[in-house]
Formats: C-alpha cells, structure tokens, sequence
C-alpha cells in the first residue's frame, strides 16, 4: 500500500508567530497514523525543522534550484533545503508553473536534483479550468508526467499530487468521479512507466480546497492517498481534521 500523507503547503504566507500552529499541531497529534509534513516559507524551514524534530511530523520546501551550488540569487538548492532540517520540497506546483514559467523540463531536474539530495520530490500537476472545459484533461496531466517526473525514482522518493489549477484556493472542488478519473489514470501511467510493483506504490495526493468537511470523501476515492493542503493547513484547528480524516480511510 502507498504511504498515506498529509502534506501543508504554507506557500507565502507566516512570519515567527505561525510556528505557533506547528506548534498546536505536534501537540494535538504526537502518534499520527499517517505522514503529515508541513512545507513553510524557506524563511521558517529551519526553525520549524528544530521545533520538530522531536516528534514524528516533517518539514518541506515549497521549490528548489535544479543546480547544486552557483550564481543564482534568491534561489535556494535542495542540498540547502536537507540542510535546514526539510525531508521533502514541493515541484511543479501550478503557481510556480504559472508565476515563473516554470517548464515540465525544469520540474524534471528539480526533481532529479531533489532525489539526489534526498529528498521526497512532490511533483505537482493538473489542468486549468480552460484545458477541462476543452476536455484536454487527461493529456494535458500526461505531458506533465512524462516531462516532469524523473526516470529513474522509488516510491519513497516521489510523491505526485494532482492539483487542478481552478480548484486551488478557489472553494471549488471536482466531482468524486473526475478525482477518480484522474487518479485512475495517473496510477496507470506510473505502472507503466515504472512497472507494477513501483507504480502501485507511489503516494498519489489530491489537492485543492480540501477541508476538513470535504476530506473523508476524497479520500475514499481509489488511488487518493493523502491531500495537499493550502489554506486549512495554516491553522491547526483546520489541519488537523484533514489529519484525522486521513487516518481513519
Ligand atoms: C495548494 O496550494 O497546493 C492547495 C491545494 O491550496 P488550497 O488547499 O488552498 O486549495
């Protein structure tokens, strides 16, 4: 069975008070059943990685550079991420795709270069609300796949989460069925990809505007294996039902 994991993505927002949520949150679930990992702005990875590091909840970057070391300001490696504590880093994620133009080709060796540091890639893919509305779904998130997810991997280096763009942050949430109908195909193509036992393995999560009222849902879903979460993850009071509910698919 793939990992379960509940994964927070704080995106740009939190300053030194926000570690008071983490904070909440390792109290209110100090044996989780399942991963939960938390992925601030690089400014607080190192402090939370400390305020962490005694219990069984992670840390994550949000990006990484795809180069090692060099001449590229404001950029961060994933050595660097390892280095602050982080065990995961977000790739792909369709606001990066979108803010910095961001390529299935970048993604790739970001997430070729975060393995290598040993980190879990989460690779990010999923349509805009126009590519569905043009029934190109489906294709448009297989050349995701294929450009961005790297060949050589294990089920405990790459997590994929499906994203679809017009439902992040937006209260808007698919149909079980087109949740379903992604994740189905998605599970197909790692199998085929990577083969079976591999495929079968690999943590699948779905985000965008999960809650904790939509949460048990979705995760009854075949091939949902966990959520990544934006807005109800900066509050341990909205975190930790989307934790629970997890826990109890
Ligand atoms: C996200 O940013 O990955 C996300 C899913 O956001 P939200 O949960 O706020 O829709």
């Amino acid at each position: 069975m793939p990992r379960k994991l509940a994964a927070g993505n704080w995106k740009m927002n939190g300053t030194t008070g926000a570690l008071a949520e983490a904070r909440a949150l390792a109290a209110a679930c100090p044996e989780p059943g399942v991963s939960v990992l938390i992925c601030p702005p690089a400014t607080l990875l190192s402090r939370l990685s400390d305020l962490l590091a005694a219990g069984p909840i992670t840390t994550g970057g949000q990006d990484c550079h795809g180069a090692t070391s060099g001449a590229h300001t404001g950029d961060i490696s994933a050595e660097m991420l390892a280095d602050a504590g982080a065990g995961s880093v977000i790739l792909g994620h369709s606001e990066r795709r979108a803010d910095h133009g961001e390529t299935n080709g970048e993604v790739r060796i970001k997430s070729e270069a975060a393995i290598a540091a040993g980190l879990v890639a989460i690779v990010c893919v999923g349509e805009t609300g126009a590519e569905r509305d043009a029934g190109d779904t489906l294709s448009v998130i297989e050349a995701q796949l294929s450009g961005s997810l790297p060949d050589t991997i294990t089920p405990a280096t790459l997590v994929v989460a499906y994203e679809p763009v017009w439902a992040i942050g937006t209260g808007r949430v698919p149909t079980l069925d087109q949740i379903d109908e992604v994740h189905t195909m998605i599970r197909a193509n790692l199998r085929a990809r990577y083969g079976a036992e591999t495929g079968d393995e690999i943590t699948l999560l779905y985000g965008g505007s999960v809650k904790g009222a939509n949460a048990s849902e979705i995760f009854a879903v075949a091939d949902v294996n966990g959520a990544l979460v934006g807005g109800a993850s900066l509050k341990a009071d909205d975190f930790l039902p989307i934790i629970q509910a997890l826990e109890a698919s």
